[in-house]
Formats: C-alpha cells, structure tokens, sequence
C-alpha cells in the first residue's frame, strides 16, 4: 500500500480511505481574495501619503510619483491609505463592503427602535 493511512485495514478498505485522504490532502486551501484597492488618478495629487502610510508596503510610488498597488496580496484591508488620503482619491472597496454587512446584520439582530452606529 503506498500510504500508511489504511494500515491496519484490509486491502480495498485501505485503498479507499487512502484515495479519500489524498485527495483531501491535495485539495488546494481556498485563497482569500486580495482587497480591492481604487485609485482614483484624477484627484490624486501624487503626494505620496497612502503610501507612506501603508503597514504592510502594499503600495508604491510611479515614476511620476502616483500610487498604485503593487503588492495586492500583502494589502490586509486595514483601509490607512483611505483614511489618510486627504483627496479622497484612494477607496478600500472590500473594507467598505464589510462595513455595510455589518451594518446590515447589526439592523436584522437589533431589536426594534436600536439605531444602526452612524444613525
Ligand atoms: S488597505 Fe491597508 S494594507 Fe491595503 S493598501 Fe491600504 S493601507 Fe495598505
Ligand atoms: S494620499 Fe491620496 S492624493 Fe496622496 S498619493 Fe495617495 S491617493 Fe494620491
């Protein structure tokens, strides 16, 4: 048998559960999709804040010093380089999209005549 996984079964038993684990062990680990970070070039004006401000260096600088996202999968959603831009021209879509489910759960749970955070 080639995997220790069935010892102790008999042979087709063995050769089961062996197919069985291997292919859960091969199953690929579902990636989290990478946040979707907007840039909006026509009100930025280059200064380079979201980028400096970036933890995780997800960001970088053009040659003509406008940002854009360079390393998708190191960006944690943490949403700084939104928060920062003082020209509203950076968006964390996913961060947003968090926001209003958790806005939306937050209504179904509470109890009649709870205001949502913001209202
Ligand atoms: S959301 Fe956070 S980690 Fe992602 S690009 Fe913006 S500042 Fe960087
Ligand atoms: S902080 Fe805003 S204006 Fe400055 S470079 Fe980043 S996106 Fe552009």
């Amino acid at each position: 048998m080639a995997c220790s996984f069935g010892k102790g079964l008999d042979k087709d038993t063995g050769s089961f559960y062996c197919v069985i684990v291997t292919l859960l062990m091969a199953e690929p680990r579902r990636k989290k999709a990478a946040p979707k970070v907007d840039i909006y070039k026509a009100w930025c004006k280059a200064c380079g804040i979201c980028v400096a401000f970036c933890p995780t260096g997800s960001l970088a600088r053009d040659e003509a010093g406008y940002p854009y996202v360079k390393y998708p999968d190191k960006c944690t959603n943490c949403g700084w380089c939104e928060i920062r831009c003082p020209d509203f021209a950076i968006t964390v879509q996913q961060k947003r999209d968090e926001a209003r489910k958790m806005r939306e759960s937050f209504e179904e749970e509470a109890p009649e005549g709870t205001a949502a955070p913001g209202e």
